[in-house]
């Protein structure tokens, strides 16, 4: 059984429709790609799927449960954490208490997420706003993990980063999916990164999907078409 299921959403921005129709499956323990080129709706998908955007038609299922219309602090309590594009933290908080402020009760504490970025233990006192744009990545993904979601969404989580950052950042994920089986949605542009680190895809063009399969199914034809510059 599907743990998140999207059917055939669909969504709007006032009288500018996004969305015409998404599919999405994701089981427990899964790592899924959502993919597209720039403007296709995957962070529209994400925003319906948090209940920061409401569907204007379809119906999304979380664990067995119909949260089509629930409101986004209710989505998240259900144990959906966002990563949201542009890393968000509280800049003028420290990270440490960054970190507290997320918490909620579970195994991800503030030990276990300076486990997974030591960096972020270093500079436990420093205040979000002068850390570098990588340290930031990591806060708020340590942000995300102290909410001890059940599911994990990252909107391109290495957008913008250096090379020798990025690769932390696939590290991390790559140890959740090996440690935690943390069922995990990722947006990113990173075929190659993706290609390792999930167990299926979902490719949306034009606010729908037009393919969904196993990673390894992934051929050059289909991410020429949906995917190619
Ligand atoms: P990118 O990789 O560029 O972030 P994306 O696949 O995440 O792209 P979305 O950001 O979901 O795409 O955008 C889908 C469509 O919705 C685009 O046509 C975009 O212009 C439009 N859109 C996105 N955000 C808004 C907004 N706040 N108001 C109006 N239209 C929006």
């Amino acid at each position: 059984m599907a743990f998140l299921k999207l059917s055939g959403i669909e969504a709007a921005y006032g009288a500018s429709q996004a969305l015409f129709g998404v599919d999405l499956e994701l089981a427990e323990g899964e790592v899924v790609a959502l993919m597209g080129r720039n403007g296709m709706g995957k962070t529209t998908t994400i925003r319906v799927t948090c209940g920061m955007l409401p569907a204007r038609a379809g119906r999304i299922e979380f664990d067995g449960q119909d949260i089509t219309r629930l409101p986004s602090h209710r989505v998240a309590r259900m144990g959906v954490g966002l990563v949201p594009e542009g890393r968000r933290c509280f800049a003028p908080l420290t990270v440490e208490e960054n970190l507290v402020a997320a918490a909620r009760p579970g195994p991800w504490d503030f030990d276990a997420v300076s486990r997974l970025f030591p960096r972020l233990k270093e500079r436990r006192d420093q205040r979000a706003v002068s850390l570098s744009g990588g340290e930031q990545q990591m806060l708020a993904i340590g942000r995300a993990l102290m909410t001890n979601p059940r599911l994990l969404i990252l909107d391109e989580a290495t957008e913008g980063l250096a090379p020798v950052v990025r690769r932390e950042i696939w590290a991390a994920i790559g140890t959740l999916r090996a440690e935690t089986g943390l069922a995990i949605l990722v947006v990113d542009k990173s075929l190659r990164e993706l290609a390792r680190v999930a167990d299926r895809a979902v490719i949306l063009e034009r606010g729908a999907t037009v393919w969904a399969g196993s990673m390894g199914k992934l051929e050059r034809g289909v991410t020429d078409r949906y995917l190619g510059v």
